[in-house]
Order: structure tokens, then sequence, then C-alpha cells
């Protein structure tokens, strides 16, 4: 089997794709694991209908976020080596179906988050339907949401239009957004190189994406804590610490 560093070596289109276990090493909690915020949150209430219907769903969604921004992570090696190959000009994009905003932090730039980023808000409109928001195109930080709270709003509207406000995070029931999505599809098709980090490759479709792009004819490489259903096409596995195994993997 061939060895991580040397496929590395070898490409220069190299797409990464990463999730939740690239973040992990950086503090942030599984959201289902004992004490994460899926413990003590039930995931059912907060559907995108359910979030569009109950002002007490937002207030508790925002009580969630509020808990999720006060202890703020640091990014790791892992998102550090990707920001690094980028800067080498040897990786195209990060695909991430995280929300965080790490790999940003790291000083990626080019990175497609398709499950949205819990950073920012947007208006998604007064009464949005099958699951698609349909605002007016406000958008701010999520300070904004924080500083409203604290002047004693407790569901903020959107100054623009009165429409519901909610985190620009991709919520359960809500559709996956179709640009951020034709852009990954586009990458995984470019790459020479598909890096999955710390995905599961379970939620589907942006499991898809390192298929697409092994199809493409890409080499596949998959770094993760435990096995995962793709293993089996994949050119390299290493089962271990993402920021240990990149650290070492990436030395430009
Ligand atoms: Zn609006």
């Amino acid at each position: 089997m061939t060895d991580l560093a040397e496929l590395l070596q070898a490409a220069d289109r190299i797409v990464a794709f990463t999730g939740a276990g690239i973040s992990t090493e950086s503090g942030i909690p599984d959201f289902r694991s004992p004490g994460g915020v899926w413990t003590r949150y039930d995931p059912r209430e907060f559907t995108f209908d359910r979030y569009v219907e109950s002002a007490d769903v937002r207030r508790k969604s925002w009580a969630m976020r509020e808990e999720l921004f006060a202890h703020r992570p640091a990014p790791n090696a892992a998102h550090r080596a990707l920001a690094r190959l980028e800067e080498a000009g040897r990786l195209s994009a990060v695909v991430t179906q995280n929300i965080d905003g790490l790999h940003q932090d790291a000083g990626s730039r080019t990175v497609i988050e398709i499950h949205g980023t819990m950073r920012e808000v947007e208006c998604i409109g007064l009464r949005p339907a099958y699951g698609t928001p349909d605002g007016c195109g406000f958008r701010q930080g999520t300070e904004w949401v924080f500083a409203r709270l604290a002047a004693g709003e407790d569901d903020p509207r959107c100054p623009e239009c009165g429409g519901i406000i909610k985190s620009a995070t991709i919520s359960f029931g809500q559709m996956m957004p179709a640009q951020a999505m034709d852009d990954a599809v586009q990458q995984a098709q470019d790459a020479d190189l598909l890096l999955t980090i710390g995905s599961s490759l379970q939620v589907y479709p942006a499991a898809d994406i390192p298929l697409i792009a092994k199809d493409a004819g890409a080499r596949l490489a998959i770094v993760n804590r435990e096995p995962t259903p793709l293993d089996g096409f994949a050119d390299v596995v290493v089962h271990g610490s993402a920021g240990e195994i990149l650290g070492a993997a990436v030395v430009s």
C-alpha cells in the first residue's frame, strides 16, 4: 500500500473533505457524545419546520448557540496542514461538513461549507416552506443576534423585512445548498487526490463526494479514527489522530 506522504507529494490538485473528527482535536465535542449539546437539547426539536413554527424553538436554538460560542476553539495541526498545502499551490479546496469556521481561522481560503456556517445568521423570510430559506438576503455575523438578545429581544427579526433570523447552517429537514454542493462536486471531479479527514462518510449526499472524485480518476486517501464504509475504495487508509497524521505527512 502506498504511503500517505507519498500520495500527497505526488498530487498537485488535492481536495480535502473534512468532517467532525478534524475538529474534535480542537476541543469541539461530538454533539452526540456524553455531555455534548445533543444530550441536553433534543435534536428532533431543531428541524427547519419546527424552527419556523415555534418562537420557543428559536429561543432554545439561540441559547444553544451562545453555549457553543462560549468557548472559542482554535484550529489544530490538521487544519494548519491543509492551509499550508493550499499556500503551496497544491490544494484546490477544502470541502467541509463542519460549521465551525476553523479552516478559515487556520488560513484556508477556498472553503466550501456544505452544511453552512455557525459564524453567520441569515434572514429566511416570514414563512419559508419545503425546508427552503426564502429570505431577503440579510446576513450578519452571529454576534449580531447575541447583541440583540443582550438588548432584551428574545426572537430577533430581520431589520429589512421582518423575516425569521436563523443560523446560516443546514438544519435537519432543510434543503442542501445547491451552489455549495455543485461547487463541491466540481472540485471533486477536478481533483487528482481526494483526502478525507475525520468524516465517518455516512451522511449522504456529502459522502458521495469522495466516490465522485474516485470515479473521475483521482486517488483516494482516508484519515479517520474509525473504519469507514469507503475504506475498501481507498488507495490509502490511516486510522488515528488527524493532527498527528497530517502534521507528519505534510512537511512543506
Ligand atoms: Zn429579511
